[in-house]
Parts: C-alpha cells; structure tokens; sequence
C-alpha cells in the first residue's frame, strides 16, 4: 500500500510503501476512492495534537469495502462506505444514549498498528483511519454503507468537514428558522456549517473571513452578509449589521483562543455559541465570569457535529442528491496522494475551500 505518513513536527508528510498489518476479525479492507485534506491533518503535522510519529495521516475518505474479516457483519465486499472518524460501537454509555460522536473507543483505532515499514517498525493511523492511502483498514464500527451514485470525492467529504460543519448547525447549535447566524473561519468546515444554517432556514448567515475567495464562495453556500476582519474589528462589524444585539447563533470554525473569543462576544445574550475549531491541545480560553452569567448565553464544544453518523452520512448523502446540500462546489482541487504537501500549503494560503485526493496510486 502506499500513504502519506506523519514523520516529524512541521516536516513534510512522507510518501511511502508499507505493508498493511493483518487485518482482525473485526476489520475490513477498505480501498480508498478520495480523501479530503482538512485543517486538522495539517494541524497534527504542526503537532497541536500530542500523537508521536510515525502516523498515516487523513480521516476525510470513502471508498469500496475489499474484503472483510471472519466477524464482521456490519459491512460487505462491494459496498461503498463513508469512513467515520469517530466510530459508533453502538453499545457504550454514549452511544446507547444516541450521542455515537463521544463513544468511548473513540481514541482505540489511534493506538493500533495499521501498517509496518519494510525495517518491521509499526505506524499508527489518524483517528483509527488513515485516508492519506490506497488503502485502509478500518474496525467496522468505524464505516457507514451508503447506495449512492454519488462520486467518492463527494462522499469523502461528508467523512468529516461536511458532517462536522452541517451537524454543528442542525444537532449541536440546532439553528432556528429565521435566526441570525455568525460564522468565523469558511474553510471546508465553516462552509458546511453555512450550508447547514441555510437548510435550517437561517434568515440571514453573517460570513466572517480575510480571505476574499472564502467569502466569495461563502455567498453560493448561503452567507447574506460578508465581514472582513481587515475592515475593523469583526465583533463591532457584526453588531453593526445585527442592531447592536449581535448574532442569535455564532460559531467559531478556526480553533483559536481569539476567535473563540470574537464568537462569543459576537453572539446576543440568551443566545449560542458553539465552538467547532480545534485548537492546540494545550490551548486555554478566558471569558468574563460575570458575563457568562449575566448575558445567559449558552457555550457549546463540538465534536464532529454532534453527529449520529448510522444516522447522519444518508440523511447528508440525500440532501446532496436532492440539490440541498452542494458538495460538488466544495471540491476545489482534485488531486494525487503525492501532493498532499501542496494541499497543505494551499490550505494556508487560503487557495482551496477542500483538496481533495483523487488519485491515492499516484
Ligand atoms: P480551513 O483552514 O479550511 O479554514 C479555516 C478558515 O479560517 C480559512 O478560510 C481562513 O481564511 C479563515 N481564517 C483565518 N484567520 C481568520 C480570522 N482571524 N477570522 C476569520 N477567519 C479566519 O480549516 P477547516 O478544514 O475548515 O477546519 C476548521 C477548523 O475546524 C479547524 O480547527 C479544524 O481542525 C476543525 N475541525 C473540527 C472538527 C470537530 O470535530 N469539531 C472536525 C473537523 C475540523
Ligand atoms: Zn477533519
């Protein structure tokens, strides 16, 4: 197999040839149609999450189940599948209440070896996952079958930055019809929240990014309104267009302290903030204590969109065939597994809404 592998903090991901460990009796083969390249993979190779190298990068992906091991029931050879990148056990504390995003063997993929170097050395995969290769293997909890004919390049992206952005609007912030929604931070996952407050029949959806071409794109998902945080400060931009009383919904999709910040004070008293970036694990955040008393505003984190996903991919794979959901104009660049170095700059260049990895052989 080939994948492109975390090797060192701020190094460039190495392409490799591995060989795949054995799969378990509870884990299919599964070969990889696309992979998205999200802000989290980059985060991780500039080590804001505490995982020792070497790591198979990518948690984004779809593709067709190969071959399946002597348990498995969940899946087939043949199906087409959405890899999650938190699996749903079904069973645990969490997942019996319906809340499979938090389920407790969220972080067991992350320990497994997946595939091994020619010197016998073992390497790990992202979230149990590692789409940043021709293949996977993955647990079954951890795949959803869709029956689409939808393309792979699509459905990789309900895999995270879809679900997380447009889950994030309808399960965990539950966006009202008719409310004033703020989104700082449009890449691939605050213009999935944008398209999620536009289903939720957001009236106006206020888009908060430096970048022109995000905003750009942010009006074709559903923005009304466009805030340049080089205008000035984008909390009193934001206010300016909301009557003085803010936004009834902000959502923070950047991942740091002061954006986090900006979100909140950009949200009106009794209203909801609802944190979807992630930031450096170390990372701390200070709001005032006698506001978060006093303005009654209601704080949320944000784990892949609160998202059921047995529940979730076919409800986000039908809207997109029924032209409510666009994924086709997410995709910005199709690219091979060997430039996902170039995915990475793109992304900090502010180039792309998603890359999208199209040719894993290559
Ligand atoms: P991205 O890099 O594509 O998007 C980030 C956007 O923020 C860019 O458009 C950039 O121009 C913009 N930006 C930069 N500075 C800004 C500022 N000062 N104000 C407003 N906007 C600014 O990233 P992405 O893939 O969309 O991911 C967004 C965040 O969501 C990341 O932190 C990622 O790790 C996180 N994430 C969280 C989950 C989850 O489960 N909660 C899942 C996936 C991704
Ligand atoms: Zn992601």
């Amino acid at each position: 197999m080939r994948a492109a592998v975390f090797v060192g903090v701020d190094e460039p991901l190495s392409v490799e040839k591995l060989t795949p460990t054995d799969p378990g009796p509870y884990d299919a083969v599964v070969r990889v149609g696309a992979s998205g390249v999200c802000r989290s993979d980059l985060s991780l190779a500039h080590g804001h999450l505490p995982i020792p190298p070497p790591v198979i990068l990518g948690h984004e992906g779809a593709g067709a189940v190969e071959s399946v091991g002597s348990a498995v029931t969940r899946v087939q050879p043949g199906d087409r599948v959405i890899a999650a990148f938190v699996p749903a056990c079904g069973r645990c504390f969490y997942c019996v209440r319906d809340r499979t995003h938090l389920c407790e063997h969220g972080m067991d993929g992350m320990m497994t070896a997946k595939a091994t170097r020619d010197d016998g050395s073992a390497l790990t995969a992202f979230s149990g996952l590692g789409t940043f290769a021709d293949q996977m293997t993955v647990h079954e909890s951890a795949l959803v079958k869709v029956e689409t004919d939808l393309p792979d390049e699509q459905l990789a992206l309900i895999g995270c930055g879809v679900t997380t952005g447009v889950g994030a609007a309808l399960n965990t912030a539950r966006v009202e019809p008719g409310s004033i929604v703020a989104v700082i931070g449009c890449g691939g996952v605050g213009q999935s929240v944008i398209q999620g407050a536009r289903i939720a029949g957001a009236a106006r959806i206020i888009a908060v990014d430096p970048v022109e071409l995000k905003r750009t794109a942010a009006v074709d998902f559903g923005a009304t309104d466009l805030v340049d945080p080089a205008d000035g400060d984008p909390v009193a931009q934001v206010q300016q267009l909301t009557g003085g009383r803010g936004a009834d919904f902000g959502f923070e999709v950047l991942g740091r302290p002061e954006t986090m910040n900006q979100a909140y004070a950009m949200t009106r008293r009794g209203g909801t903030t609802t944190i979807v970036g992630m930031p450096s694990w170390d990372a701390e955040v200070t709001f005032s204590a006698f506001g978060l008393f006093y303005d009654e505003k209601r704080l949320l984190g944000c784990v892949y969109g609160s998202a059921q996903v047995h529940r979730d991919f076919p409800r986000f794979v039908s809207l997109a065939e029924n032209g409510r959901l666009d994924l086709g104009h997410m995709v910005s660049r199709r690219i091979a597994l060997g430039e996902v170095n170039d995915a990475f700059r793109a992304m900090e260049a502010g180039e792309v809404i998603r890359s999208v990895i199209t040719d894993p052989q290559r």
